[in-house]
């Protein structure tokens, strides 16, 4: 049988080398695994709690309108409760919007390299993908805009950038969505948020009303560390959420996910503490890059892509031989650099001694 055309050159998802596989090829005890920006502390006690509670109920559907987390995030976000929509991780977010509002009548605009599922999405709905090349790691958004034409229906801003870690300043944002005609919807993915500490980044949320055509991404997977859940949202104008809604499978995120998530949102203290030490281990890792000369992002994410100027597949399997993955540059569009989730202390420490021993 035939599939989409447009499937035929497109690959499943490549994960990172999962844990178990690392331990037994390279005879380890211990691998820890930094190559997909998870929370290295893990989630709040209130998300386990609430994950406990709700064991007696794994029969029973979830709710589909997710309404219990949908008033919290609402509460926390101050915005009203039409103007969220959930999703099995905000990847899945992606794809109702691509469904939404693609086909192969419409194009596409986003940056190079950046998050891949935005691409790969507008990919199989058939749409035309319009990519901006990075300057110095930043969004070209005068480019952006340039590509912008009257079948244009979705432009990208990944900020923080994944994988350069690099945000859109508040006042080039204000100016880009001020430019970019009402017609076209801005996705602006903030999965990154709550580790971002720059004081111009900006408050997107506050936006949504003056802009109808924005629509905000963040997500339950990195900071607040509940990843393996699949758990995170949009938040747009009323009517935009209205008119993608039917695009979203009905019990799209699942009981434990919903309740967790509201454990999480009740506990700012762990997310403001994950957000502290964070600060501190990207310093660890951009103090270990100025004494060696190696070219490195400042990140407001959790991660920091390093050029090593070499083969970054090298570097990657140095690192794996003692038991660590991080994630090799290569198939990020940067082939000589790394993308290391920042760890603990003792794990930041570590990696830069084996980096130190091998570079
Ligand atoms: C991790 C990540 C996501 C996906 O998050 P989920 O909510 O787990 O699907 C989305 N956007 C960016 C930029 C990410 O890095």
């Amino acid at each position: 049988m035939d599939v989409k055309k447009q499937l035929l050159n497109l690959k499943p998802y490549q994960p990172g080398k999962p844990i178990e596989e690392v331990k037994k090829e390279y005879n380890l005890s211990k691998v820890v695994k930094l190559a997909s920006n998870e929370n290295p502390y893990g989630c709040s006690a209130e998300a386990k709690q609430a994950i406990q509670d709700e064991l007696n109920l794994l029969a029973i559907y979830p709710d589909g309108y997710s309404a219990a987390l949908r008033t919290n995030v609402a509460k926390h976000l101050g915005v009203q409760e039409e103007e969220l929509i959930f999703g099995n991780g905000s990847d899945e977010v992606v794809q109702i919007i691509c469904r939404a509002l693609l086909d192969s009548s419409k194009n596409t605009v986003m940056a190079t390299p950046t998050f891949p599922q935005y691409k790969h999405n507008a990919i199989i709905e058939g749409a035309e993908i319009r990519e901006v090349p990075l300057v110095d790691g930043d969004h070209n958004l005068e480019a952006m805009l340039q590509q912008i034409d009257g079948k244009t229906t979705v432009v990208w801003v990944c900020t923080p950038n994944n994988p350069t870690g690099t945000y859109v300043k508040k006042d080039t944002l204000l100016e880009f969505l001020s430019k970019v005609p009402k017609e076209v919807l801005v996705v602006v993915d903030e999965a990154y948020y709550e580790y971002v500490v720059a004081e111009d980044y900006p408050q997107t949320v506050g936006l949504i009303e003056e802009f109808p055509n924005l629509m905000i991404l963040r997500t339950f997977s990195k900071a607040y560390g509940l990843a393996s859940l699949r758990i995170g949202y949009g938040i747009a104008n009323a009517e935009l959420i209205r008119k993608i809604e039917p695009a979203r499978e009905p019990f799209n995120t699942s009981r434990l996910a919903q309740v967790a998530a509201i454990g999480a949102l009740n506990d700012q203290e762990f997310v403001a503490e994950c957000r502290e030490k964070n600060k501190k281990g990207l310093q660890q890792y951009y103090h270990f890059c100025s004494e060696k000369g190696l070219h490195f992002y400042p990140s407001e994410g959790n991660f920091v892509l390093i050029d090593f100027q070499r083969d970054s597949d090298e570097v990657f399997n140095a690192l794996l031989e003692k038991g660590y993955i991080v994630r090799s540059g290569r198939a990020l569009g940067f082939p000589t650099s790394l993308r290391i989730t920042v760890g603990t202390e003792k794990e930041n420490a570590e990696i830069i001694e084996i980096l130190k021993d091998f570079i």
